[in-house]
């Protein structure tokens, strides 16, 4: 499996599938012993994340200014969203008068499967016979391994394709959480929501509703795939190092150590699951949640930096995100129309 390009942690998943089946056929008297243990499953290094740093995540919040999904990237890094979950956030989960976000749906693609009777013949135009010359330039990236001889992929092409694509899910367990919104956002997300009604006013006929605070001009979920590609364009503007869109909750969750949340609040917050600790806890005391959302506000938008911070907020003031100009701002740079999200559309 490793000679086939899978991930460490992939093989040692699987291999401890494996392993715990044969032990309980061991168990049943089916198989004499456990082949699996003879393995040596690989070592997997948990891969270090390098979360941003506050003065990091205030030049992406100055650099997120001029794009369209500036109040994306504001809420998702202030409230440590996930993708999904910043991309699934639906109105009638977000209280602007309580200021609390119930973070119980998120936005997952889903892989096509087959309706057809048989999934073979079905991909027989897509099936790839032989590998790619040396020469390919057809691929970007890797070139595709040839099918196996009883192919059953390509569903996305399947006229009777079934379960694919966008859908919303609740995410499992503790992730499923309400969340307190940093104040500073709560005037944002108004003006956010007054847009995207007069868009969809004007959009009529052609509106998708989906309740979504954060959609394509029709109303539709945005794709994750674009999500990312304008995370890696933001991060280029904002001249910060490459990372993964989800290295957002590792940064909400550093900022908020930073200023002294307690380590359990700030797993309830992110929805964190790591069960040899979040089993013990069961509900958090909102006013501790509320003063976290405060903080995190203060850390993001604040005038008043603290330490190291407040020497060179003069020369840094590029840093400091501006909230009573951000919509001005939003407006002005982006006359454009695009694809990309309502709140750009408005005018
Ligand atoms: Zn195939
Ligand atoms: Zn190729
Ligand atoms: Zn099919």
């Amino acid at each position: 499996m490793l000679a086939a390009g899978k991930a460490p942690s992939h093989v040692l998943k699987v291999h401890r599938i494996l392993s715990r089946m044969l032990t309980i056929a061991v168990r049943r008297g089916l198989v004499a012993r456990n082949i699996a243990q003879l393995v040596e499953p690989p070592t997997v290094r948990e891969t270090e994340i390098v979360p941003f740093t506050r003065d990091e995540t205030r030049r992406i919040l100055a650099a997120a200014q001029a794009r369209p999904s500036a109040v994306r990237w504001a809420v998702g890094l202030a409230l440590g969203l996930r993708q999904g979950e910043a991309l699934g956030m639906r109105w009638a989960y977000l209280d602007l008068d309580t200021g609390r976000l119930r973070v119980w749906w998120q936005i997952q693609r889903n892989k096509w499967q087959h309706g057809c009777e048989d999934p073979h013949a079905c991909g027989a135009r897509r099936h790839k016979a032989k590998p790619c010359p040396k020469t390919c330039r057809q691929h970007t990236r890797a070139c595709p391994a040839p099918c196996p001889k009883d192919c059953t992929r390509h569903a996305s092409s399947c006229p009777q394709r079934r379960g694919g694509g966008l859908v919303f899910r609740e995410p499992k367990g503790r992730s499923r959480r309400t969340v307190s919104l940093p104040p500073e956002l709560v005037p944002v997300l108004r003006a956010h929501r007054a847009e995207q009604q007069r868009y969809r006013a004007r959009a009529g006929g052609a509106w998708e509703e989906h309740d979504l605070v954060f959609c394509q001009p029709d109303g539709r979920p945005v794709d994750p795939r674009e999500d990312w590609q304008d995370w890696q364009e933001l991060l280029q503007a904002a001249r910060v190092r490459d990372a993964r869109v989800h290295d957002g909750p590792q940064t909400s969750a550093t900022l908020l150590l930073e200023f002294g949340v307690d380590v359990r609040i700030v797993m309830e917050i992110l929805g964190h699951s790591d069960l040899r600790v979040t089993t013990r806890y069961t509900h958090i005391a909102t006013p501790l949640a509320e003063e976290a959302a405060r903080r995190m506000g203060q850390a993001l938008w604040g005038a008043t930096a603290t330490g190291a911070a407040t020497e060179k907020s003069q020369a840094h003031d590029s840093n400091v995100v501006d909230l009573g100009s951000w919509r001005s701002r939003l407006r002005e740079s982006n006359p454009r129309p695009t694809h990309y999200e309502c709140v750009a559309l408005a005018d």
